[in-house]
């Protein structure tokens, strides 16, 4: 995809897939660093770990036999294990994701590039530090839901179905599951795989994006999608079996609750490409709301991603680089993005979601593994402004400035 026929001073980054970045350690995640060096440390010979690797593959009570130490007390290079039938003698710290040291904490195993060496992060730690961290928000920490849990939340799914049909007794509605999503429409069957497909392909692409292993659920069940032909269905939907009485003329909506549930509700109306871009966006924010914890991200990332992994996605879309021309010559004649665009109350503007996208594409493409820092830490209570400064490093002042400069427009203020 071209993104400017016209000529500017620098063209702003085209909008693209991740790659798998290592988690490397940063800054303000020093302070749950494990030691490894104490006799009673989760590294001492003959501890039991269950290990989970990043491709998913997991393994129990692997017996430690040797650690290929680095220099200091806190980081290592190799695992050795005592051998056993189906079991690895030898696991390299790239390959890991998590190990769990039966009888004695979890622990995530991230890169020291200075160290060119690997240390645990304790999550035990980590997770009761955040956790007060939140509190003044009013915000949580997800726990991983039990079977019965996820079971519960499915049936919750289906009653809602089950009061659709009622709702609608003209519509002939279908139920289409996947491994993470459950499709309730009245879109004929044959159009619907398309539409999963991108689902799936969203999933997959923003667990490559925040280091989520392969095969981990990260939704309560499964993540509910309600999708209705034409729009005077879904309002009605919207009002009478979600109290939601004003649509604001969206296409889509993303609803998420403090228990950790969400939904994605919508209609295909008469364009099948940008319906695949409200569906991808909508399903994002979903994403996003259950990654870590419920702490809040502020408009412009969580519009930013959202736009960003649908034209991702559904890349025969034009969406983001129509906004975003849209955007440029209000950014040039301002020289701002827009002066509350930054803020992380309330809502940003039509203008303003190109802008986001391209600005997101900016941070991933810059660095990837300070991106997922970043949204992790405000996920564990940071500001977004902290957050960007302990990842990044910039102030947002210096964020607009640099972002405006790799779009030909310098000198742009937040
Ligand atoms: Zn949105």
């Amino acid at each position: 995809m071209a993104w400017f026929s016209c000529h500017v001073a620098a063209a702003p980054p085209r909008i693209a897939g991740v790659k798998a970045v290592p988690r490397s350690i940063m800054k303000f995640e020093r302070d749950y660093v494990a030691d490894l060096s104490d006799e009673g440390g989760p590294l001492k010979k003959g501890n039991l770990l269950d290990i989970r690797l990043l491709s998913g593959k997991s393994y129990e009570g692997l017996e430690l036999s040797d650690v290929q130490r680095s220099k200091e007390a806190t980081t290592f290079r190799g695992l050795s294990f005592k051998p056993g039938k189906g079991q690895p003698s030898k696991l390299s710290p790239n390959t890991l994701y998590e190990l769990r040291v039966q009888d004695g904490g979890d622990f995530d195993v991230v890169s020291d590039p200075a160290a060119k060496a690997w240390v645990l992060l304790d999550r035990q730690k980590r997770d009761t530090i955040a956790a007060e961290r939140l509190m003044d928000s009013g915000h949580k920490l997800w726990e991983t839901p039990t079977a019965e849990e996820a079971q519960a939340a499915i049936k919750s799914y289906d009653d809602l179905f089950d009061k659709m049909k009622v709702e609608f007794p003209m519509l002939n509605f279908v139920r289409q599951e996947t491994e993470y999503f459950i499709v309730y429409t009245d879109m004929p069957a044959g159009q619907i795989a398309g539409y999963t497909a991108n689902l799936d392909s969203m999933y997959h692409q923003l667990c490559t994006l925040f280091n989520i292993p392969r095969d981990t659920n990260i939704w309560v069940g499964k993540c509910p999608v309600y999708c209705f032909v034409n729009k005077e269905h879904f309002i009605q939907f919207e009002a009478r079996l979600l109290n939601n009485a004003d649509t604001k003329n969206a296409q889509g909506l993303s609803h998420s609750a403090y228990d950790g549930k969400v939904m994605t509700t919508c209609y295909r109306g008469a364009s099948p490409v940008f319906f695949a871009v409200v569906l991808v966006h909508e399903t994002a924010h979903g994403f996003l709301h259950r990654i870590r914890s419920s702490g809040r991200i502020p408009p412009w990332m969580n519009e930013g991603l959202s736009e960003w992994i649908a034209q991702v996605v559904v890349s025969q879309s034009d969406h983001v680089q129509g906004r975003f021309s849209e955007a440029l010559p209000i950014l040039r004649s301002q020289g701002s993005l827009g002066g509350d665009f930054l803020d992380d109350s309330g809502r940003i503007e039509s203008w303003q979601y190109g802008a986001a996208a391209v600005l997101t594409q900016f941070l991933i493409s810059n660095d990837a593994n300070a991106y997922r820092a970043m949204i992790t830490a405000i996920k564990e209570g940071y500001t977004w402004q902290e957050a960007l400064d302990v990842t990044y490093g910039l102030k947002p002042e210096e964020l607009a400035a640099a972002f405006g400069r790799s779009i030909g427009v310098p000198g742009l203020r937040p």
